[in-house]
């Protein structure tokens, strides 16, 4: 089994546009008459949806932005009676109100086909154990996860996040052979693991499902070192319905998208223009299967690059390159735009360190600092004050040299740093303080 769903997943391009053009005209009708958000905004831009003929109309219709779901909180955007919504998801909202995802029968179907496809794409077959260790719950990940796994025909384990040492325990004694969560926890799991002396390369374990938060290709090649795996990515937003809009082949070169259910763009993040393929911009994503919460052209914020090439799985679903930041998440330092993930990738090149830290961002006068505390391995940290010292004056001088920005460097004792079970908070910016 190569594909779950051959027909899609292996559709020549031109048949995927007439998938999608037929979709999209019927989504446009069907938010028009059922959302007066959309109605609204639509008629304000003098639009029909009798004027969506082609694809490249798609480019007239107005954004969504993370604001017009706060605005219409909880279910405003809800084109559904909710007699006909069997299921309510949020995201974890970190300020202000949640995200609602709102499903009817027919959504969670396609959802769990989906995941389905992500999870086989992964190497995922009815034959694996699969140990679930996002959050259970209000989180898309958890449940998203558990329906294509079961829909594969896989053995799930729906253990949640946390308790680390029960996690490890049952990756031994249940001979598991695919950890879902995401990326920091699977670090998390590693580094016990060793404290645990246990080999966690030595068991069966052989795919990690990891998603939900950024992380860049040096902590992939990280994790699949220490844990022994092939560490694939699955993307998505609770705006869609959760994860399984994208998701990494074996080629593990750029997620393939499901664009007969998503269509993708690539924008300009301050004009909004459309940006050609293979261009960098901000993700736009429509959604045209979804019924309760279809999207037009919402704005994910996250920062990435599409490109349409000949994958050697065989799939021709579009492919997205690792999401490179989030437009949100971009620190402007000193007037330099850097992204985490720069840091990340830079850290995770130096041997002396674990690959956990901190970014703190500071004010001196009208100065910007930055600040990272980082790590640093047992034995650097046991080489003593020169050795430390030797260390902070190379990370700081790789740094500068790349990103071009002054940086003081804090090697910090091992484990002095809080360990993530979930989505972890590697940003401290204290100038807005
Ligand atoms: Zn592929």
């Amino acid at each position: 089994m190569e594909y779950w769903d051959e027909k899609f997943e292996t559709m020549p391009p031109e048949g995927m546009r007439q998938f999608q053009l037929e979709h999209l005209k019927k989504t446009v009708k069907w938010v028009y008459e059922k959302v007066p958000f959309y109605r609204n905004k639509f008629d304000e831009q003098g639009i029909k949806p009798e004027d969506i003929k082609t694809l490249e109309d798609l480019s007239r219709l107005p954004f969504t932005a993370k604001t017009d779901l706060r605005d219409n909180y909880p279910f405003g955007l809800c084109a559904v009676p909710l007699s006909e919504v069997v299921r309510i998801h949020a995201s974890s909202g970190t300020t202000g109100k949640p995200i609602t995802g709102p499903y009817t029968a027919d959504d969670l179907e396609q959802w769990t086909e989906c995941m389905a496809r992500t999870l086989c794409a992964h190497g995922v077959r009815s034959t694996d154990i699969c140990q679930n260790a996002y959050g259970m719950g209000l989180f898309t990940g958890g449940l998203g996860i558990h329906q294509g796994a079961t829909r594969i025909g896989a053995a799930v384990i729906p253990i949640s996040s946390g308790q680390t040492e029960r996690q490890i325990l049952v990756l031994q004694d249940f001979a598991v052979t695919v950890l879902c969560c995401t990326p920091t926890y699977a670090l998390t799991i590693a580094e016990r693991a060793e404290e645990m002396d246990v080999k966690i390369r030595d068991l069966p374990l052989r795919i990690g499902c990891f998603g939900a938060e950024p992380w860049t290709i040096e902590m992939r090649k990280e994790i699949e070192h220490r844990l022994g795996i092939k560490a694939m990515e699955t993307y998505g937003l609770t705006e869609f319905g959760g994860p399984g809009t994208s998701y990494d082949c074996i080629e593990q070169n750029g997620l393939h998208i499901n664009e007969d259910h998503f269509i993708p763009e690539v924008v300009d993040p301050v004009t909004g223009d459309v940006l050609p393929l293979g261009t960098k911009g901000e993700l736009v994503f429509t959604a045209i299967q979804r019924e309760a919460m279809p999207m037009i052209r919402y704005r994910t914020r996250d920062i990435t690059t599409l490109r349409r090439v000949r994958c050697e799985c065989g799939r021709t679903l579009i492919k997205m390159d690792k999401v490179y930041g989030r437009s949100d998440d971009m620190l402007i330092i000193s007037g330099v735009n850097v992204f985490p993930s720069q840091i990340e990738s830079l850290l995770l090149d130096i041997p002396e360190i674990e690959p956990q830290y901190v970014i703190i961002l500071r004010k001196k006068g009208y100065l910007d600092q930055l600040h990272v505390d980082v790590e640093a391995k047992r034995e650097t940290y046991e080489g003593g004050p020169q050795k430390i010292a030797e260390v902070e004056k190379k990370v700081e001088a790789k740094i500068r040299g790349i990103i071009g920005l002054g940086v003081r460097i804090r090697l910090v004792p091992p484990k002095a740093i809080t360990r993530s079970e979930g989505k972890a908070k590697r940003v401290i910016d204290e100038r807005k303080i």
